[in-house]
């Protein structure tokens, strides 16, 4: 191995260490006006679960998006699983994103698919053979309680439904990591909650989730690790966390 080779492999084997998510001082601008996060570090380790907090417009999607690489950093290094983002080529994006699972506030199913194909579909994306697909739906299903409504359409379910069904989706190709936007913004508080407690229960078994929330109840129930963010900076950052009120 040449000296380049090892500092090479050094550096990775550092950047490793720094766990599963590293920002690297962090800032992305969307225009002129201030920049939407401004000089960002944030370390989050394999199997953490982590609640992202902060008022509308303090940078949370922008924080979610860089580590889709739906958005590059302005400035500053974002990496996932080790892998520096802005290093990515087009064309290896999909395979970097089997990493991720992601949910959002409005769900984004397919609307005139039925429960079963929505999460089947996410397979046959990445060419999981159709007898893989067929057995592991169904015990996907069965994980967020939806086993009996496999064959309803999107569209007739109720909101917390439709969010175990892009929940199941997320979940069906075993992603190391599950990003979710504010998962819970358009549920009432039983159904919050039922995501909530899915969403502890896929962390139990291994997975680093990172939710954005406004639910204050929420986050000062589970006690998690909490990372508050303000107009772009991170403010706080504690473990077994509360939420911090941005209005005083
Ligand atoms: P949050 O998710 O915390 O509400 P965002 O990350 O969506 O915050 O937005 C952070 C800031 O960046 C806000 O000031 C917002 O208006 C701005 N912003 C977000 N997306 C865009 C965009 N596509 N173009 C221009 N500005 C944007
Ligand atoms: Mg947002």
């Amino acid at each position: 191995m040449s000296r380049k080779d090892v500092i090479a492999r050094q550096r990775e084997e550092f950047i490793e260490d720094e766990g599963v998510i590293f920002l690297d001082n962090v800032s992305k601008s969307y225009t002129s006006g201030s920049p939407a996060l401004d000089g960002v570090t944030l370390h989050i380790d394999r199997g953490e679960f982590v609640f992202i907090v902060g008022d509308s417009g303090s940078g949370k999607s922008t924080l979610i998006k860089l580590l889709l690489r739906e958005l590059t950093a302005t400035s500053g290094a974002v990496y996932v699983m080790g892998q520096n983002l802005a290093r990515i080529r087009h064309r290896q994006i999909p395979k970097f994103r089997r990493n991720l699972g992601v949910v959002f506030q409005d769900f984004r199913l397919l609307k005139d698919r039925n429960v079963y194909e929505n999460v089947a579909f996410a397979q046959r994306v990445i060419e999981t053979p159709m007898s893989e697909i067929r057995r592991n739906v169904p015990l996907i299903l069965s994980d967020v309680g939806l086993a009996g409504k496999y064959k309803s359409k999107t569209t007739s379910l109720s909101g917390g439904e439709q969010q175990r069904v892009a929940l199941a989706r997320a979940l069906i190709n075993n992603p190391s990591i599950l990003l979710a936007d504010e998962p819970t913004g358009n549920l009432d508080p039983k159904n919050s909650w039922e995501i909530m407690n899915l969403l502890e229960d896929i962390n139990a078994r291994g997975t680093t989730v990172v939710v954005v929330t406004h639910s204050k109840e929420i986050v000062n129930a589970m006690k998690k690790r909490v990372v508050t963010m303000r107009k772009g900076v991170i403010i706080s950052d504690e473990e077994e966390g509360s939420y911090i009120d941005d209005e005083d």
